[in-house]
């Protein structure tokens, strides 16, 4: 079990999943550059994030909510917590102010569309597996609302999804530990990162071809006697 002081947060197993490198620099090193897409995302959170709490039947809706897994370690607010009324054969929470009993289902809105690696679905099963924790009833199921297409997209937290995640959150804590900023790879991540400019994966690779044109340049230089 971990304490206060040893929680990780969510969105750093975004991070991590995307570039490690990105993961460190902003997490160790606090380092942070706004660029389009994150202007964007903060809009589009600002817009998510003051909407009322309403109910709609046997819906509760939630915005913002804490979450946080002492097991794993992690800690983040969620963009959205439907709990919806629990069928009578299926176990439920009890929510403070509310009758019966609710199953959680989490949703979380992206700006943008839906993307070829992980990041999004881990960070939703993250905080599926907080919301287990902290009302003791399975999350098997919840969504990714991407504001490019306007769709949501249905998310099962199966056995592979929750080894996936158990295991990113090992590794970032893992990562940090260690205090040592990967190096950096470039590619096709790299367009639509903010921290572009402060990290430079194109100059460090031209940096190290300099330096070893230039030893090999000295070494032919050198008397061979
Ligand atoms: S610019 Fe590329 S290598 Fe550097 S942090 Fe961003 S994604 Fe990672």
């Amino acid at each position: 079990m971990f304490d206060d002081d040893e929680l990780l947060p969510i969105s750093a197993l975004q991070h991590l999943i995307y570039c490690e490198r990105q993961c460190v620099l902003i997490h160790a090193e606090r380092t942070w550059i706004d660029n389009c897409q994150t202007a964007r995302g903060d809009h589009f959170h600002k817009r998510v994030d003051v909407q009322e709490q309403e109910s709609r039947g046997d819906r509760f809706i939630a915005r913002s909510v804490s979450t946080v897994s002492r097991q794993l370690g992690i800690t983040g607010i969620a963009d959205v917590v439907e709990f919806h009324r629990a069928a009578v054969d299926r176990r439920g929470a009890h929510l403070r102010g509310r009758e019966g009993r609710w199953c959680p289902y989490p949703v979380e809105y992206k700006v943008g569309r839906p993307k070829a690696h992980h990041a999004d679905v881990v960070q939703l099963c993250a905080h599926a597996l907080c919301l287990e924790e902290q009302l003791d009833v399975e999350v098997s199921e919840g969504a990714l609302y991407y504001g490019s297409t306007r769709r949501r997209s249905v998310v099962r937290f199966d056995a592979a999804l929750r080894r996936l995640t158990g295991d990113a959150t090992r590794r970032l804590r893992s990562l940090l530990a260690t205090r040592a900023t990967p190096l950096a790879v470039f590619g096709n991540k790299c367009k639509g990162c903010s921290l572009l400019p402060a990290c430079l994966p194109n100059a460090d690779r031209s940096a190290i071809q300099y330096v070893a044109r230039e030893l090999q340049r000295l070494g032919s230089k050198k008397d061979p006697g």
